[in-house]
């Protein structure tokens, strides 16, 4: 059986009986080429309900930030493979139990795509790579207790990982979350441009030929 079967039928942890685990998926299929993974939180309720990583709303939007950014061609996946509990009709952080027992089909999708960069959406995911930190809501900007606002559109490297080189962004669902917030355009900005950087990609530019002012003609 391959990965993907695997996690379907996965039952470590408590969160099995949502039913078939969600496994992550290449994008693009052109696997040669792919060396870019990006790790989200854990499936909400159109990805348990449909067995694929990101395909509701945040999906959504995730999936086209990348394309804007240039990115066409990863593998996409979770933290967690199910879809963690509901508390007050709000769908909660993955706990340690989920998380730990999925690590293994973290590990054995790192050792099938062997990307040399990895987007982490979010603090579950951050957190996965940098287990000595805490994550606050708030932070206080030291080391030792970053908030995400702190240490997004942060790079890193990881001696357990070398030659991968890592990129904390917020996850896109804070985006829909403060969709009517007033900042919430520069964030969206900040996070593209982190990306495009990490990336190596370009950053747009634009060709002025000529500028008509109506004020000073
Ligand atoms: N949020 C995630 O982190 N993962 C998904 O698959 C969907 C929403």
């Amino acid at each position: 059986m391959n990965i993907a079967e695997l996690v379907r039928e996965c039952e470590a942890c408590p969160l099995a009986w949502r039913g078939a685990g969600v496994p992550g998926e290449f994008i693009l299929e052109d696997v040669a080429n792919v060396e870019v993974m990006v790790i989200g939180e854990a499936p909400g309720a159109v990805e348990q309900a449909e067995g694929r990583p990101f395909v509701g709303d945040s999906g959504a939007l995730l999936r086209s930030l990348l394309a804007d950014c240039g990115l066409e061609s990863y593998y996409l996946t979770n933290t967690v493979k199910h879809r963690p509990n509901v508390k007050s009709g709000k769908q909660q952080p993955p706990d340690e139990v989920a998380t730990k027992a999925c690590a293994p089909w973290l590990r054995a999708e790192f050792q099938m795509v062997r990307p040399t960069k990895i987007i982490l959406l979010g603090k579950v995911a951050a957190k996965w790579f940098t287990p000595g930190l805490t994550f606050s809501a708030l932070g206080d900007g030291l080391s030792k207790n970053p908030s995400m606002m702190n240490i997004a559109g942060s790079e890193f490297i990881h001696g357990d990982y070398p030659d991968v080189k890592f990129l904390v962004l917020l996850h896109p669902a804070y985006f829909l979350h403060n969709r009517t917030a007033p900042w919430i355009n520069r964030q969206v900005n900040d996070w593209k441009r982190s990306l495009r950087n990490f990336l190596g990609a370009a950053i747009p530019t634009y060709a002025i030929e000529r500028v008509e002012c109506p004020v000073h003609p």
